[in-house]
Parts: structure tokens; sequence; C-alpha cells
């Protein structure tokens, strides 16, 4: 558990940083978002002590950062950044490498680490642990950034606007592929955007920031639903509100009794998804299955009693 109280950063006369108290669990993602200057980037550096706060502390699993020397809590603090920041004199392997290096791992185990996360990153080990940064695609250099920061298997890992350099295609995929490796390995992660979709689609809980403040910290649909200023209204955008909530939900949800006519979507499928279907089909209701096998139905009715502020 990661614990910021009442953490703040003035420089000069403004607070940069303002108060900000948050919890954030074990094994979670914890997405910060707002606009640019709003201070996230100030937060995520007091974290793993690149800015030193001017009051307020920061506990991971009960121990204070404070009590930890700034060069050895970064090696337990994985931090990845926009343009990944690799060396581009090291391979693919001694920069993945690198804090388990650090840390004196046997060579043994450092080269097997490597090779399962270049594995779990979906890059063939032989054919990229000796490549240069430079011989490799934007979207492949930030897979190698990610990997290195979580190669020591960090308590928490820290990532600043990560995807932010990649075009939307590589995006949404490095977006579901950091989501998939986060289940498998267990990881606790914050990181910071300025895209509220973003933050909506890869949040366990979303932090949103103005003005050197946490102004709500709360699941994505819970934001959408009930933003707690306008700020937040307006970053979440009200012409899209249902839909992105409609996106959190999942057919499973609303499966009822009864038949339908046309193509079955599976239950793991969205509601946006299940509503596109229906408007597309012209149908008011389609088949769902499970496993493959229909179960009952999910109607337009019930699509449209879950597209309003009432979660
Ligand atoms: P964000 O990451 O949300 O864009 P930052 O945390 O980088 O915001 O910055 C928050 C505010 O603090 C901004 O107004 C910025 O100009 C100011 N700031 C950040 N770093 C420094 C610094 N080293 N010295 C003075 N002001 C700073
Ligand atoms: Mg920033």
């Amino acid at each position: 558990m990661i614990e910021i109280d009442h953490i703040t950063k003035t420089y000069g006369k403004v607070n940069a940083v303002d108060a900000v108290s948050m919890t954030v669990e074990t094994g979670s993602i914890t997405v910060i978002v707002g606009t640019s200057g709003s201070g996230k980037t100030t937060l995520l550096r007091m974290i793993n002590r690149l800015e030193e706060p001017t009051s307020g502390e920061v506990r991971i699993n009960g121990t204070s950062t404070l009590s930890v020397k700034p060069h050895l809590l970064r090696r337990r603090i994985g931090y990845a950044i926009q343009g990944h920041g690799l060396f581009p004199h090291h391979t693919v392997a001694r920069n993945i490498g690198a804090v388990p290096e650090l840390l004196k791992w046997p060579r043994g185990k450092i080269d097997a680490r490597v090779d399962e996360l270049l594995a779990l990153f979906s890059m063939d080990p032989t054919e990229f642990r000796d490549r240069f940064p430079a011989e490799l695609s934007g979207g492949q250099q930030q897979r190698v950034g990610v990997a290195r920061a979580l190669a020591s298997r960090p308590d928490l890992l820290l990532m600043d606007e990560p995807f932010g350099a990649l075009d939307p295609i590589i995006r949404t995929q490095a977006q579901e592929d950091l989501r998939q490796i986060q289940r498998k390995l267990g990881s606790t992660i914050m990181l910071v955007t300025h895209d509220m979709e973003e933050a909506i689609s890869l949040g366990d809980q979303v932090a949103v920031m103005d003005g050197g403040k946490l102004v709500q910290y709360a699941p994505p649909a819970e934001i959408i639903a009930r933003p707690a200023t306008d700020f937040v209204a307006n970053m979440v955008g009200d012409a899209e509100r249902p839909l992105r909530l409609l996106s959190l939900i999942s057919v499973s949800e609303i499966i009822e009794p009864g038949e339908a006519d046309g193509e079955a979507l599976p239950e793991t499928a969205s509601l946006r998804d299940a509503l596109s279907a229906c408007l597309w089909t012209g149908r008011d209701a389609l088949p769902a299955t499970r496993g493959g096998a229909v179960v009952g139905r999910v109607t337009l009715k019930a699509i449209r009693a879950r597209a309003g502020a009432h979660v």
C-alpha cells in the first residue's frame, strides 16, 4: 500500500502540489490525470524523491520514503517516462538488466529475467536481446522502457505520460499490453496522463489534479457518473459520458432470459459494443453467449437503463 499524506511542493510562492493525500492499493493501477501544469509530474517525482516534498510524506508499506536513501529508494521504484530514456549505447538486454545489475543479481538470473520480460512484451528474445535502441521502432522502444522499469520487480512503477509519443493505434495496443502485464505480474502502477480517455480505460482508480490540488479520487465509473467539480465534468466531456459509462460495463451484467435474432454477443463484450451492434443491425435485442453457448439476450432497453448517471 502506498500512502501519500498531505504532500506539498512549493516553488517560490506557488504550490505546484498542494496538500495531496491519497492511498493506493497494492496490485492496482492508479492514473493521475490533469491539464498541463496541474502538478502531476511533481507529485510523481516526490514519490521516488527526484523532488523533495516541501511538507508531507509518502509511506510505502508503512515505511516513510524519507527514512530511505534516495538512490536506494529508486532501485525499488521503477520509473518510465515519455521518450523511454533508454541508454543508446547499451543493448536491449543491458538496458532491461540495468537495475538488477546495480542490485548485483547473479548473471544467470538477470539473463533469465530479461528474456522473460521480452517474451512478456511479445518481443522474441533471440531477435531483440542484442539490438540497440536505434534499431527498434518507437513502440518497441517504449516496451523496452517499461520492461526496464519492471525488471527488478519493483514495489511500485511510476510512469509519466509513457504513451505520449506513440501514434493512436500503437498507443491503444500499448495500453492493452500494460494492462495485461500488470494483471499477470500483480504490479502496483501510478501513471500520469493528460488524457481522460486513457485514465478511464486504464485506471482502477483515477486521481484528477487541478492547480496542484487533488479534486477527485475515485473509480472511473464514479468519475464519469458523478464528477466532483465542473472541471472534472469538463475533462470527462459531457457529450461522451453515457458512451464512456457503457464502455465500462460488460454484457454479462444485463443478460436476461429470452430469445433474440441476429449475431450473438459474447458476455465479455462492453455495453458500448452491444449498443453499437443493436443500432447497426436495427434490432432491439441480440442473443448473448457465455463460452460460445447462448445464455439469454441483451436488450436495447436494458442498455439504455445503464447509460444514465445512476451506476
Ligand atoms: P504537469 O506535470 O501536470 O504538467 P508539473 O508538475 O510539471 O505539471 O508542474 C506544476 C507546476 O509547477 C507548473 O506551474 C510548473 O511551472 C511548476 N514547476 C515545475 N517544476 C518546477 C521547478 N523546478 N521550478 C519552478 N517551478 C516548477
Ligand atoms: Mg508533466
